[in-house]
């Protein structure tokens, strides 16, 4: 079956030669074990972040070892109970076509309740992430101004929804005109800015949040996210989720001190990994479902197609050719 591997430890901005593609043999199916076929590939920023061995909250992957991410995929053999041939499941899994896996960590997922692919997206990690972010360390309150970098993304078209349904008024920050429409007509945010087409940040956060900023929830980092210190607000918080602009430094940054930002403003800055919440997960996957149910939450989808464009759709995340997740359909 073919299976993509760690080449090389990327430096810089990974390329197509980082991964490999290998032909690998399927195992016999032991008790308790699933043979799955591929469906439905997620690819996510984080995936860089275990492509290099630097220590971090996630083990790093092996070179000459399968990548491995969030897919979908359909049971075709059963040897675990409660598993039958046909259902579909969620799980960390290798990029391969097929493979056998343990039952066990797997999560059986209902195609008649969403489409699979949303399982990878609203209703699995990138959900999770945007409403718990948001709610746990955000701590969004009715009438404030919520502010999203990475705001077309997966979580970040996701924050300014909830945001929304919260009662904030809710800017986004992303690098396409197409994006920033997209943001007010499909998803409610009241304003958008442009990253790439505006010289000076700061001043036009300051004329999208004429309030200032209370809550800021950051899928970016780096300059964008100093320019946001010069308008933050008393009391106001800033959700790091991520740091998609500095994924790819070979060197430190040089970057303004934000302490003197915080300490003016008591204002806080708090770090956050949705895998430290597991607690609330269930909770989180319930309010979301709801939310969809009802109408009030909606979703886009960047869908590639073809195993072999798995690597491709990886790295176009760092050149921002997604709208809301990106998702490989195999
Ligand atoms: P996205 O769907 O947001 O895809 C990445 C987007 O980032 C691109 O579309 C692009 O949009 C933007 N981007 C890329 N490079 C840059 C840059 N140099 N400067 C500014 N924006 C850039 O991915 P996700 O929604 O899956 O993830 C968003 C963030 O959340 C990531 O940083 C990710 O690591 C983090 N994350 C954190 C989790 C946690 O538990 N802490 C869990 C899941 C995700 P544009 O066109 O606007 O530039």
């Amino acid at each position: 079956t073919r299976t993509i591997n760690l080449k090389n430890r990327p430096t810089g901005k990974p390329g197509l030669n980082d991964f490999e593609f290998t032909s690998t043999e399927i195992p016999e199916l032991k008790e308790g074990e699933v043979l799955l076929k591929s469906e439905y590939v997620s690819v996510d920023p984080y995936l860089r972040g275990r492509m290099s061995d630097a220590p971090s909250y996630i083990a790093p992957f092996e070179v000459g070892k399968p990548i491995e991410s969030g897919i979908v995929a359909e049971v075709l053999e059963s040897k675990a109970e409660n598993f039958h041939k046909g259902d579909h499941v969620l799980g960390a899994l290798a990029w391969k076509e097929k493979q056998v896996a343990k039952a066990k960590g797997l999560m059986k997922v209902d195609e008649n309740m969403a489409p699979l692919s949303a399982y990878l997206g609203i209703l699995g990690m990138t959900g999770m992430t945007a409403y718990l972010g948001l709610t746990e360390i955000g701590k969004p309150k009715a009438g404030e101004t919520l502010l999203v970098s990475g705001a077309a993304g997966a979580v970040g078209s996701i924050v300014g929804q909830i945001g929304k349904i919260l009662g904030l008024r809710v800017v986004g920050i992303a690098g396409t005109d197409e994006k920033i429409a997209l943001l007010k007509s499909k998803f409610g945010f009241d304003e958008g800015i442009n990253y790439n087409t505006t010289k000076n940040m700061s001043e036009a956060i300051g004329q999208a949040c004429p309030d200032g900023v209370d809550v800021y929830f950051d899928n970016v980092g780096g300059e964008i996210s100093e320019a946001v210190l010069f308008n933050i607000n008393k009391f106001s918080r800033t959700v790091n989720c991520g740091a998609i602009s500095q994924y790819n430094n070979t060197e430190l940054p040089k970057s303004i001190s934000v302490q003197p930002f915080l300490v003016k403003k008591s204002s806080s800055m708090q770090g956050f990994v949705v895998f430290d919440y597991e607690e609330k997960h269930p909770a989180a996957i319930k309010q979301l479902a709801q939310w969809l149910n009802e109408g009030k939450l909606t979703y886009t989808e960047t869908i590639k197609e073809g195993f072999e464009n798995i690597p491709q759709a990886f790295l176009d995340l760092f050149d921002g050719k997604n709208k809301g997740k990106m998702v490989v359909k195999l």
